[in-house]
């Protein structure tokens, strides 16, 4: 071929990445003893090992240590000791370490890109480009929050020992997300990475040992299922990151219940890709490209539903088949590599089956014409037209390069389609219309969203998502929250709820006028639907008066009214103040009523009765005026945008309450929470629900919207148990026994709400600190939203 025919071909030459010195490393590295505990590499105690492939070829990379019981029982106690000395270290000491870690993985970038594309497959562009620095960045900016700890996080300490477990499609940057954070909060870590991609966090090990990280600070027990169970399960750990599947997700979240353990869980998604018909076309396609075919789909935030406004719909499809038709499928390590082999045959299997069955279910689906390698795990790039938004393609999460694309007409039809989901990880919106772009962000249920863009991620932004997608956040100043603990001053442990045993009153000893209380719903006082009512005893036992027994279709009635009351949610912050400013002016008004009822029912005496309700106003004060003060931030990552990391409601918030301070208590879930735009579903102490009867007045004289604060009395367990199974509710916080804190947290796993317990503790009410952030902070979700900005 002369020059002039090769310029008419445009073809591409061979450009391959050398792995000459990823297979020195391979050849001289002992994986007999891959497992690096207490700064030093072990073999298994049980002996065994795993394989791990080249998905490319096939062919064995190396025989790795597969850690088992034993294994991470010491990897526990190594962490375990070395967690006084490294949480106490100054954060300069912790700053330098990061630091020099984030340098050390500089000096040997390339080894950690040719290795992690050989061992998962993704094309050396990427993890040359995007996996490795971005895992240098994450270690370089979190030696800033070491440094400033103590100065940004005032209050705070370390969790501990943390388990963090980590899937294969981001070895190394999932790692850097997990270890940089924990290493600056003071925590020290057991890392599982994922059995497919051991490789390069046995190479972290070795960058640990070189850059000076304290032994036992960080261990890296390569190994699967059972090893990540064995994490989870240990008693000597008192957090759990996890990035991985849902369904492992809800396994962990069970088998933690009731433990103690806090958790942050970063699962699968099924993120929409939305393209309004003024978008610029070609920018969007590129994006696309970027959205679904990076690192094969194999991306918990790739954009895998195309929603396209019918406008365009045609001509926007066109393109994207015509660029699908020029991604090159090839060697990972060719640089003109767009799309390389999936990382095992078990994941091209599900795949393959997901596409099969979504065309049976009518989607077509469509891929270019190009021949595939004739080894390795590829998946030619797929696009689904005609999908139906019940089609498995539109559901469920394929984790391949398929794309499933769908139309709509307007604003609202897009929103609605992109929060058809049982996910909520991330979104993109294309527009050259600023106002409808940022007019649609805050509307999708995603914990990060971006705008003209995708897959933009950074150390300086939380990424994390909303609904089944999990909760926690990583990165950014919300991310060190995870691993960083504030005191909660929790007391005696709360013992069950009884049933009241009341006593008959006297002859001729009169209640007064019969006042029977209902339930609260819907901003109206209404009967239970059983009909039943549950005996309340004043201190003496005697009768006080009765209030309606609520069971399991009250509290969905209650849910209902609460998911319906948007109002609230939308309303701006100083509404919400004046709203709660309204509540604390009217519980003033009637303070002398309620410490004699506190008298009557507690056995308070009239002084402590006098303080709690003074105390309840106050705190109503406090949380009305950081109503409009709890707000967002303005993160700088480097690039040509801003991140606005919007504080939005959870959505229904159940609140359980126990007997301790029962108004103060009540008060001081309910005001945080409304504070920030949720709508409650309250179920009060079932020793004093009057207390929480006699506040249905003061609720209905304060502009209280219809909705936004729900009263369902009865039995505690019964109806946490209920708030904990039912779905539509977002967020639980529960004051209760153990038993019941623990059941709730095991049931909430169908959605995977956002669960708070005292853990069968009381909590002292009349502190602070329950007065600060540290409700606010769980009364919202943190939604990142990439706005491009600047030059
Ligand atoms: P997976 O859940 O099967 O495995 C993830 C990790 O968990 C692995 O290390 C595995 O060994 C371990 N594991 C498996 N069973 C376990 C158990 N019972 N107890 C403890 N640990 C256990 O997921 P995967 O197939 O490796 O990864 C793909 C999934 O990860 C996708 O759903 C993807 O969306 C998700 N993901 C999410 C994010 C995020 O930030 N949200 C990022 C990357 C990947």
């Amino acid at each position: 071929m002369n020059i002039l025919e090769r310029y008419h071909a445009m073809d591409y030459a061979p450009a391959p990445e050398s792995r000459n010195e990823a297979d020195a490393w391979l050849a001289a590295r002992d994986f007999s003893k891959s497992l690096f505990i207490g700064g030093e590499w072990k073999a298994p105690a049980g002996g065994k090992t795993f394989d791990t492939n080249d998905p490319a070829t096939g062919k064995l990379l190396a025989k790795v240590s597969d850690a088992g019981d034993a294994d991470v029982d010491a990897s526990v106690g190594a962490a375990a000791k070395a967690l006084p000395k490294w949480s106490a270290s100054s954060g300069y000491t912790r700053a330098k370490v990061l630091y020099a870690i984030g340098r050390a993985m500089q000096r040997h970038q390339r080894l950690f890109a040719v290795l992690e594309s050989i061992d998962n497959g993704k094309p050396i562009r990427e993890s040359r480009d995007i996996d490795v620095p971005l895992a240098i960045r994450h270690f370089i900016h979190h030696a800033g929050w070491a440094q400033s700890l103590d100065k940004e996080f005032p209050g705070h300490k370390p969790v501990g020992v943390v388990g963090q477990i980590i899937p294969w499609n981001f070895p190394l940057l999932m790692l850097a997300w997990k270890i940089a954070p924990a290493l600056a909060a003071g925590c020290t870590v057991v890392l599982k990475p994922a059995e497919f991609t051991p490789l390069t966090a046995i190479l972290f090990a070795e960058i640990c040992e070189r850059a000076g990280v304290p032994k036992g600070v960080v261990n890296i027990l390569p190994g699967g299922p059972d090893a990540g169970a064995a994490i989870v399960n240990h008693p000597g750990v008192q957090k759990i990151a996890f990035t991985g599947s849902s369904e492992v997700g809800k396994i962990i979240r069970k088998a933690t219940a009731g433990s103690g353990k806090k958790i942050s869980l970063e699962l699968g998604g099924k993120s929409a890709f939305i393209v309004f018909e003024d978008a610029d076309l070609d920018s969007a396609v590129e994006g696309l490209v970027d959205g679904i075919w990076f690192n094969q789909g194999q991306v918990c935030c790739a954009g895998s539903r195309l929603l396209v406004q019918e406008g365009v719909a045609e001509a926007f499809i066109a393109k994207v088949k015509t660029r699908m038709a020029r991604l090159r499928l090839g060697s990972p390590l060719d640089k003109n590599t767009d799309i390389g082999p999936l990382v095992d045959r078990t994941q091209l299997d599900r795949v393959r089956g997901l596409v099969a069955q979504g065309a049976s279910q009518g989607a077509e689906c469509w891929q270019p014409d190009c021949a595939l390698p004739s080894t390795g795990f590829f998946h030619l790039p797929t696009l689904a037209t005609g999908v139906a938004p019940a089609n498995i393609l539109a559901q469920e999460e394929v984790f391949g390069p398929v794309l499933a694309a769908m139309t709509f007409r307007t604003t609202e039809e897009a929103v609605e389609l992109a929060n058809n989901t049982r996910y909520g990880l991330a979104a993109s919106v294309w527009s050259e219309n600023i106002n409808l772009a940022l007019h649609a962000a805050p509307q999708l249920k995603a914990g990060v969203v971006w705008i003209n863009g995708t897959n933009m991620f950074d150390a300086a932004c939380g990424f994390g998502g909303y609904r089944e997608s999990g909760f926690g956040r990583e990165g950014g100043r919300e991310g060190m929250h995870e691993y960083l603990m504030a005191k909660l001053p929790l007391g005696a442990p709360i013992k069950p709820a009884a049933e009241a045993k009341v006593a008959e009153r006297a002859d001729g000893e009169s209640l007064g006028i019969d006042r029977t209380a209902k339930l609260f719903i819907g901003g109206k006082q209404v009967r239970p639907d059983g009909n039943y009512s549950l005996a309340v005893a004043d201190r003496k036992g005697k009768l006080a008066g009765e209030v309606g027994l609520g069971n399991r279709k009250d509290i969905r009635d209650a849910v209902s009214a609460a998911r319906g009351a948007k109002a609230w949610g939308e309303a701006t912050g100083y509404n919400r103040s004046q709203v709660l400013y309204f509540l604390a002016e009217n519980l003033s008004g009637r303070a002398d009523e309620f410490a004699a009822r506190l008298v009557q029912l507690t056995g308070a005496s009239a002084k402590a009765a006098r303080e709690e309700v003074e105390l309840s106003i106050e705190r109503l004060f406090s949380f009305a005026g950081m109503a409009d003060k709890f707000e967002g931030r303005v993160h700088a990552p480097p690039a040509r945008a801003v991140t606005l990391a919007v504080h939005e409601p959870v959505g229904v918030i159940g609140i359980v309450a126990a007997d301790d301070a029962p108004l103060l208590g009540l008060i001081s879930l309910i005001a945080p929470a409304l504070a920030m735009g949720n709508t409650v579903v309250a179920v009060p102490s079932q020793k004093y629900p009057l207390l929480a009867a006699d506040l249905y007045q003061v609720i209905e004289y304060s502009d209280v919207p219809a909705g936004a604060i729900n009263i369902v009395t009865g039995k505690t367990a019964e109806l946490a148990g209920v708030l904990a199974r039912h779905d539509d509710v977002d967020g639980l916080w529960i004051v209760a026994d153990s038993d019941v804190c623990k059941s709730a947290e095991a049931e909430s796993i169908g959605n995977l709400k956002r669960v708070w317990t005292s853990n069968g503790r009381s909590v002292d009410w009349t502190s602070d600190l329950v007065g600060g952030e540290a409700f606010l902070r769980r009364a919202v979700e943190v939604k990142n939203v990439w706005v491009p900005y600047g030059d």
